[in-house]
């Protein structure tokens, strides 16, 4: 693991940068100008560094990894907090098995693969309000279930991603190219994109996801930069894509989480496998014109594989809940039960031929409230 995030100690909140178990207080470190964070390591959050570009992120990086052991904080001492204030956040719709499976229990008898899913990254706006860091307990929604029927969601679930933390802004009305992923997004984030089907499932046509979604979505809270990340090639894709979204080096990471139900493994979602890329993604999220802002936040859509125990939510391990799971200690589940718990782990191909760390997402379901 190496990331950066904030986190408050002894009732102060610090810049951090992890290394390891071990946590380096970036803000002691730069009133001793051990690191030249211009400033930025003072203002309780990321955005401003995540701003400053690429340059100056490799400069602090390799401060970062010096920094001496008496400006080490114990990790059990850290408490964790929402590492960027998240400006806008988009959730992407890109792995072809999770679109499938999805398609197919929720509209079945037809086509589960929509006429426009190979043509460009399906998404859309969700909720940046309600991004809360790992370990937020995560209250159950209610709403409408459908006609007459408002309550708690039956069918609580979770979607396992991996989100991109733009640091760099674009201007308002100049696309993105493919080319230009790694000048504007510093890092990533494993996501937990909470989802109530019920809710979802009643609500969603003609205009997509609402209320089923934007309750809380949980991320990890050390964002690991993208260049600890080895690159690998992409899947193929057929048929050929728009000009916008073409890659004259396309590729993907080689990242891969691990779901645990109440500490019990129960998937293993392989993010290389995903149909669209990030740089696509950002491509086509700006082609309007559009702009990117610091802080934006943009997550890959649910990673499924192809088998049963890569999907990466529980809609589908459960087949729509039709075929509970097993859960040793806990009984067994086709949806979430109050008091449940979900930990996503993540692990990289890392850019030296290691393993990197992308640490944990996790949260609890609570009733609710009232
Ligand atoms: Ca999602």
């Amino acid at each position: 693991m190496t990331g950066y995030g904030v986190f408050v100690h002894k009732g102060r909140t610090r810049i951090g940068y992890r290394t390891g178990d071990a946590v380096f207080d970036l803000t002691a470190a730069e009133r001793e100008e051990l690191v030249d964070g211009l400033g930025t390591f003072q203002n309780g959050a990321l955005n401003d560094f995540l701003a400053l570009g690429p340059p100056q992120w490799t400069v602090v990086a390799q401060q970062a990894a010096q920094l001496p052991d008496r400006l080490c904080v114990p990790l059990d001492e850290v408490e964790p907090v929402l590492p960027f204030r998240v400006a806008d956040y988009v959730d992407f719709y890109s792995s072809e098995h999770h679109a499938a499976n999805v398609g197919r229990i929720f509209r079945p008898g037809q086509p589960p693969i929509l006429p426009n899913w190979r043509h460009l990254p399906v998404g859309y706006h969700g909720r940046a309000g309600t991004v809360v860091v790992s370990g937020t307990p995560i209250v159950r929604p209610s709403g409408q279930r459908g006609p007459g029927d408002v309550g708690p969601s039956q069918r609580l679930d979770i979607e396992a991603e991996l989100g991109f933390v733009v640091g760099v802004p674009s201007q308002l009305g100049k696309p993105v190219p493919t080319g230009d992923l790694t000048s504007h997004v510093f890092g990533v984030v494993l996501v937990n994109d909470w989802s109530a089907r019920d809710l979802q499932s009643w609500e969603y046509q003609p205009l997509g996801p609402f209320l089923g979604k934007s309750f809380a979505t949980s991320v990890s809270p050390w964002i690991v930069p993208l260049s600890e990340l080895a690159r690998v090639s992409a899947p193929e894709q057929d048929p050929p894509v728009a000009e916008y979204l073409t890659e004259a080096d396309r590729y993907t990471f080689d990242v891969e989480l691990t779901v645990e139900w109440n500490g019990v493994p129960v998937t293993r979602p392989p993010f290389r496998d995903l149909y669209w890329t990030p740089a696509q993604q950002l491509a086509h999220l700006t082609v309007n014109g559009a702009s990117v802002r610091t802080g934006d936040l943009f997550a890959s859509g649910t990673i499924s594989g192809p088998r049963r125990d890569q999907v990466g939510s529980f809609l589908e391990l459960t087949e729509g809940g039709r075929e509970p799971v097993a859960l040793s200690g806990s009984g067994t589940r086709a949806f979430l039960a109050d008091g449940d718990s979900v930990t996503i782990r993540g692990r990289a191909a890392g850019v030296n031929g290691g393993v990197v760390d992308l640490g944990a997402v996790e949260g609890r379901v609570v009733p609710l409230r009232g």
